[in-house]
């Protein structure tokens, strides 16, 4: 852990040295990033293949794409966002002008999970680079091809002073805990989010945990369910289910159940044909631990569609599971994986009530067209973000924040949000000294305290 140490000074130093201060530095730094991954995109798709079976499509639409956008905006707005914002000056500080100035927090720690080994990575990098700090990433190990190519690349493309890929499991990631950053962004478990934020603690470092959770897909009896069955079958089995904002399970009204699931059924078969196995197109399961968990969270009496594992090859089949109660195994934690979980409700705001009482999920997405429902959705539910008549989409939009709130976590980055959650907010106000009423000054008196009880 010797090398640890001498990266954690080298960022120490190199931040104190004040390069990253200067604008056009991190431009420059975020045109090098984004070049390295584009000359390196072939390293990367073939990576994500090996460890995750992931087709060169889903790595560039789901995660390298995104990467990319991401960059450029932020290439396009790093100068402007830097700058500082005038704010009004109130009346009793006149003359004087007053303006926040971001200012970077220095040295970053970014923890990433492995189901989206580029995206939840590289993401939080942007904003910190943005936002002019030094970063120490640290990729998950249960992506181990995809964790060897970003170190390899991004530690020769970048001064490991300013940028470094430091590689690593548990017993790294404790080692890495001991030091003092200036901020530490998570991205992983609510179990390990409480490891991290402990640590955090000792330092009185801030944090950003992006959390998971069980986010309830709604389908009402007026959503359009060809549309929503399409959606949530892509939404659900992309990355064979592991994605942290998949719909957990559905909660669908009575009356359109049946046809919902026979659909979801349909287009899974349309998706990734009757063998899903062969399919080129269909993510193996990250871990052993993770296999053996769906694998138990499959009760074959359930079984409406899939149900198949194979354990040679981390393969679970999209699997549904119907006719579940909220008192099944299934239910008790997140699935993380392809099986989704059916329940059904009658009554809209029993449902509401009952959602009201469970941990504040990561997503929530409702299917229908009913405008009140809707707004009762957004107005009586907490959740970190969600998608009306779709699922998933609204992590596309660099313009909407993505975090957590209560169990899925605390702190949003992407677009804007992701530099200002790596930057510090200084306030300052400037006074002009060419006068300087005593009002403030003792000794006090009532018509001073009449003056400034007009003035505040
Ligand atoms: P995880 O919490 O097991 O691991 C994440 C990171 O923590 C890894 O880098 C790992 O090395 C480290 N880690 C693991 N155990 C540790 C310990 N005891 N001490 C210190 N560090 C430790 O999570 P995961 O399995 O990679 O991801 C699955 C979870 O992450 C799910 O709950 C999912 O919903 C959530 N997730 C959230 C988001 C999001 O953006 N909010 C994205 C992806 C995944």
């Amino acid at each position: 852990m010797e090398a640890l140490t001498t990266i954690v000074e080298q960022q120490r130093q190199f931040f104190h040295d004040g390069k990253t201060k200067n604008p056009k530095f991190r431009k420059e730094q975020l045109k090098t990033f984004l070049k390295t991954l584009k000359e390196n995109e072939q390293l990367l798709i073939d990576a994500a293949w090996k460890d995750l079976h992931k087709s060169e499509f889903e790595t560039y639409a789901t995660e390298l794409g995104l990467v990319y956008g991401e960059i450029e905006y932020a290439i396009r707005k790093v100068q402007k966002w830097a700058k500082p914002k005038n704010v009004i000056t109130n009346l009793p500080n006149l003359p004087g002008s007053s303006f926040i100035k971001p200012e970077p927090l220095g040295n970053c720690l970014v923890i990433g999970a492995w189901n989206y080994p580029y995206l939840l990575t590289l993401g939080p990098v942007i904003g910190a680079m943005a936002a002019g700090n030094t970063v120490l990433l640290k990729p998950s190990e249960i992506a181990p091809s995809c964790s060897a190519a970003l170190a390899k690349i991004l530690n020769a493309a970048f001064d490991p002073g300013y940028f470094y890929v430091l590689e690593g499991g548990i017993a790294e990631t404790q080692a890495l805990l001991k030091h003092k950053f200036d901020t530490i962004f998570f991205t992983g478990s609510t179990r390990v989010g409480k490891i991290i934020y402990k640590a955090a603690a000792e330092n009185l470092t801030p944090v950003t945990l992006e959390l998971g959770g069980k986010s309830p897909c709604i389908v009402d009896q007026d959503a359009a369910i060809k549309v929503a069955a399409r959606r949530i079958a892509w939404g659900k089995f992309i990355n064979a289910g592991q994605v942290c904002i998949a719909p957990d399970y559905l909660l669908v009204h009575k009356n359109v159940k049946d046809l919902l699931i026979e659909k979801i059924k349909e287009y899974l078969i349309q998706f990734y044909g009757e063998d899903p196995q062969q399919s080129p197109d269909y993510v193996r399961i990250g871990s052993r631990p993770n296999f053996e968990k769906l694998k138990s969270l499959i009760d074959p009496a359930k079984v409406y569609y899939g149900g198949q594992s194979d354990e040679k090859d981390l393969y679970i089949a999209p699997t549904i599971l119907n006719n579940v109660s909220w008192e099944d195994k299934v239910m008790q934690e997140e699935v993380f994986g392809p099986v989704l979980p059916v329940l059904v409700f009658d009554d809209f705001m029993e449902t509401i009530a009952l959602l009201k009482k469970l941990p504040k999920p990561l997503a929530l997405y409702y299917f229908g067209h009913n405008k009140g429902k809707q707004n009762l959705i957004l107005n009586e539910l907490s959740f970190g973000g969600g998608t009306i008549n779709d699922v998933v989409m609204h992590i596309s939009n660099p313009g909407l924040p993505f975090g957590g709130v209560g169990n899925s976590g605390f702190g949003s980055y992407h677009g804007k949000k992701g530099f200002e959650t790596f930057s510090h907010h200084k306030s300052i106000m400037k006074r002009a000294d060419w006068i300087d009423l005593p009002l403030k000054y003792p000794p006090y008196s009532t018509g001073k305290l009449n003056v400034i009880k007009k003035l505040l």
